[in-house]
């Protein structure tokens, strides 16, 4: 047991409550609870059921470039008025959205878009190697495979390609441009449209998102982690911890972290915290592979142009990706996870029937899941400001899971007082308040 967890005052073992068992908190949860503290996860819904569960699985720690990019502002009314393009705001979400979109556009300057890179670099670099060794602690290393992605080109200009190849080269990125051979060699069921590649070739995938969170929070609990399932309506921090208010009871924590995902902007105002957070919304559409078919990928395969990812999952190939803008409590528009079909149709040479599995009908599975995103991009990993007992884990948007470890080892890291791996004051909820 870590000596740092310790109140050697009284002997006393330290308590923590992780809001939130998405794959930020489940993660928080586990290294709290190696590092010796009794941990208390809660969550509304159960473990890894929010935006965590049917993502793209996708360790893209190639992405370290802020979404916030100046081409974006001449694609954006091109992007929006495609009701079912890869971006959509919904006409009554957007006044509500205008004030975050300011700080998107704002983000766009290159220092501030330079400073950001250089913090998504720092979180990204070692993310595979600290789930991977989470994850071998698990005995659970099956749910990651390292074999790279692809990011596909329909455009035959080369150019293009070759501009975006040195962008990812220069910021550190291992990756090599392939053209089309040796693209099809890799991924023998990529279409004839694809013209060249770029080949991360450090990334990983998951072959099932939800079994990494629900398998860590199994790990959490075998060391003695309790898990609730309740929504916390208030936190309130006092002179002997934490108050935690629930829809079932209250009670009292040495230390809280906060990892709502896309929840979170309520529980910080109530801390006086402002948080500007987006659901990005986002879909993803599984379709039943059969086993041994030919209509899978050996990994994930993103498309440049329709701006989608295709993954193969245990037993399925999940197609996701499209980003909505419509709040939290809008119900899902599945026809976003159909369409998601009708642009793999020119990526791939064919795609798995839907109907053909072990001879039984098997319905693909639309699923809807909400970014937490803030408009630089970057997520928010800090002890708050003003209230040293509780802690900030959330703001994620596309990069939650492939950022899940390194977020739990700088939140143990953050919580006993130790020196943290990297810097994390870029992550301070300060930039905001
Ligand atoms: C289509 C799509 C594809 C994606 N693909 C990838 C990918 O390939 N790679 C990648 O790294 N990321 C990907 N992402 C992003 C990733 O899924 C998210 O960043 C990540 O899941 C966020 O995790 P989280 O734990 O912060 O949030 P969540 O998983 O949403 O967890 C938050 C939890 O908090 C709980 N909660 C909220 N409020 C309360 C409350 N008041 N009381 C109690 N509980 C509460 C919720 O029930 C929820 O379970 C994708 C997202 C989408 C939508």
């Amino acid at each position: 047991m870590n000596t740092a967890t310790i109140d050697n005052t009284n002997n006393k073992q330290q308590t923590v409550a992780v809001i939130g068992a998405g794959v930020i908190g489940v993660n928080c949860a586990l290294e709290l609870q190696n590092l010796g503290y009794q941990v208390t996860l809660i969550d509304k819904d159960g473990i890894g059921l929010g935006c965590s569960k049917g993502n793209a699985g996708h360790f893209a720690t190639e992405q370290v470039f802020p979404l916030a990019e100046s081409s974006l502002i001449w694609q954006m009314p091109k992007l929006l008025l495609d009701p079912l393009g890869p971006v959509s705001l919904s006409a009554k979400h957007f006044v509500k959205a205008i004030p975050w979109f300011m700080q998107f556009f704002n983000n766009m300057r290159a220092k501030l878009r330079d400073k950001n890179t250089l913090a998504l670099q720092a979180l990204n670099k070692n993310a595979i190697t600290h789930f991977k060794s989470v994850l071998k602690a698990a005995n659970a290393e099956h749910l990651l495979t390292q074999n790279g992605s692809l990011l596909v080109f329909e455009t035959d200009n080369l150019r293009t390609v070759e501009a975006m190849h040195k962008h990812y080269k220069d910021a550190g990125i291992a990756v090599k441009l392939l053209d089309r051979m040796q693209t099809i060699a890799l991924e023998p069921n990529l279409h004839d449209n694809i013209n060249y590649s770029l080949f991360f070739t450090d990334v990983a995938h998951t072959i099932n998102p939800l079994a990494i969170s629900q398998t860590l929070a199994d790990v959490a609990k075998s060391k003695g982690m309790i898990f609730k399932q309740a929504s916390v309506s208030k936190i309130a921090q006092s002179s002997n911890g934490v108050t935690i208010k629930t829809d079932k009871e209250a009670f009292e924590t040495d230390h809280c972290v906060v990892a709502c995902g896309a929840w979170s902007k309520e529980l910080l105002k109530g801390l006086n915290y402002h948080l500007p957070i987006e659901a990005e919304r986002g879909y993803s559409y599984s379709l039943p592979v059969a086993e041994n078919a030919s209509a899978s990928l050996s990994r994930p395969v993103a498309s440049a142009e329709r701006r989608f990812i295709i993954t193969p999952m245990e037993s399925t190939l999940r197609l996701a990706g499209t980003v909505e803008y419509a709040g939290l409590h809008t119900p899902p528009n599945y026809k976003r996870a159909e369409m998601l079909e009708d642009n793999a149709k020119f990526i791939l040479k064919s795609l798995p029937s839907k109907d053909t599995v072990n001879g039984e009908q098997e319905a693909a599975e639309s699923w809807m899941g909400c970014r937490p995103s803030l408009p630089d991009s970057l997520p928010v990993i800090c002890q708050a400001p003003n209230h040293d007992k509780v802690f900030f884990a959330l703001g994620h948007q596309h990069l939650g899971l492939t950022q899940g470890a390194i977020t739990g080892k700088l939140i143990g890291q953050l919580v006993s007082n130790q020196a943290t791996e990297i810097d994390v004051r870029p992550f301070c909820i300060s930039r905001f308040n």
